[in-house]
């Protein structure tokens, strides 16, 4: 490796997966060493001199590069557009009056790595999860407020991705004042969503085209929604006319909420425990959508176990002709290998099951198809004999 430079250069041939569309660059491609502080943004060249991109860089990761944009120039029109084109997506994609919380950047998906943009009824939050966005914010901000309008908007940088990056965790207000308490709609159903108490930005909003699925199927069964959240799922299945929905979920904040979620509806009871020692009910319809078991690959295999031995009991519990959706948000279990364990979980539990239907996160949620990495949600429906 050559001295250090604040300019990178790839090595001969390792431009291939750039020019393909791919937005990372590991540290294996690099030329030269870029002479630069975490996150700084730097033109990138090929082995020729040729320009390739800009892109932020973190010196000693080794997925060291991030591109975010593929003109010369000021980052800040590029950014610009990226949130412009963001926001024509999410015009194509709701009808605010009927669903008025949804992502409107989801990082690479969008064009903008290590950023999430989340805005429940005007009210914004954002995730930095890099360096490289960290260092970008204060013109993020000016260009959020710009091309959105917020009425507030809060950060909730606190995921597991900053330690690695180097960057304690962060909340706050940085426009305005988020009220503790929002009422939002989700296809056309009234959600309490709390952003700086609530988990992720607030609302689980990549499940919302399951939920929906759920509304569809809920009528006369017997429904339990299983890490209920603040109700989500539970919600739609009582306004599908469930004939009862119990609610599963250890965090009481969660279930304190979707208490007030579902005050209108008298068939819906809620267990406030952990749900690996909760007996299933004797249920026709089960929705399993646990936390990702897997937030490490090293924690893959324990994963997988937690999976099936849910699913499995899931499988025992669930009457003749029942349902179950079960979905994995965890990056490291692909689709093929969930398939798979359920699979296993059906073998066991001695259940004749066939799919109905396979679902990814819902389209705000996008995944760039130069960089399928951006999928991590799975879902299942599943027919049990
Ligand atoms: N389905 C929900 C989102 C679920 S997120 C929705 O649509 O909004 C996962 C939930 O699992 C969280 O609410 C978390 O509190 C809960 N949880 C995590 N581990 C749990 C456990 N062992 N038992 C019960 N709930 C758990």
């Amino acid at each position: 490796m050559n001295k250090a430079v604040s300019k990178v250069i790839l090595k001969e041939g390792r431009e291939k997966s750039l020019l393909r569309g791919h937005p990372w660059i590991f540290s294996g491609a690099l030329a030269n060493m870029p002479d630069c502080k975490p996150g700084q943004l730097l033109p990138i060249y090929d082995a020729e001199g040729g320009f390739l991109a800009q892109g932020y860089f973190h010196p000693g990761h080794s997925l060291i590069g991030r591109v975010l944009s593929r003109k010369r120039g000021p980052i800040a029109p590029i950014l610009k557009e990226r949130l412009q084109s963001a926001l024509e997506l999410r015009k194509i994609l709701f009808d605010p009056e009927i669903t008025s919380a949804y992502r409107v950047v989801n990082g690479e998906g969008d064009g903008i790595p290590g950023l999430i943009v989340d805005q429940y009824d005007g009210h914004f939050v954002i995730q930095v999860h890099t360096q490289g966005i960290e260092r970008l914010k204060p013109l993020l901000l000016d260009l959020i407020k710009e091309v959105f309008q917020p009425k507030t908007i809060y950060e909730k940088s606190s995921s597991s991705f900053r330690s690695e990056e180097g960057l304690s965790p962060f909340e706050g207000n940085q426009f305005g004042k988020t009220p503790e308490f929002l009422e939002v709609r989700e296809n056309g159903h009234p959600f309490w969503v709390s952003i700086p108490n609530g988990q992720k930005t607030g609302f689980f909003l990549d499940q919302r085209n399951m939920r929906a699925l759920v509304a569809s199927l809920a009528k006369g069964r017997r429904v339990l929604n299983c890490f209920s959240y603040t109700g989500g799922f539970s919600l739609y299945a009582a306004a599908g006319g469930a004939e009862s929905v119990v609610s599963i979920d250890r965090c009481k904040r969660a279930c304190m909420l979707a208490e007030k979620n579902l005050a209108l509806y008298a068939n819906h009871k809620i267990v406030c425990a952990d749900a690996f020692e909760t007996p299933f009910s004797d249920s026709d319809f089960i929705i399993l959508d646990p936390p990702a078991f897997a937030k490490k690959r090293k924690h893959l295999d324990s994963a997988l176990r937690a999976y099936q031995t849910l699913n499995e009991r899931a499988l025992r519990a669930i009457r003749p002709k029942g349902l179950l959706l079960t979905s994995s948000c965890s990056y490291f279990v692909d689709e093929q290998t969930f398939q798979h364990t359920l699979f296993l979980a059906a073998q066991k539990a001695g259940r004749n099951v066939q799919i109905l239907s396979k679902h990814l996160q819902a389209a705000d949620h996008p995944i760039s198809l130069f960089h399928p990495e951006g999928g991590y949600l799975k879902s299942l429906l599943l027919f049990v004999d």
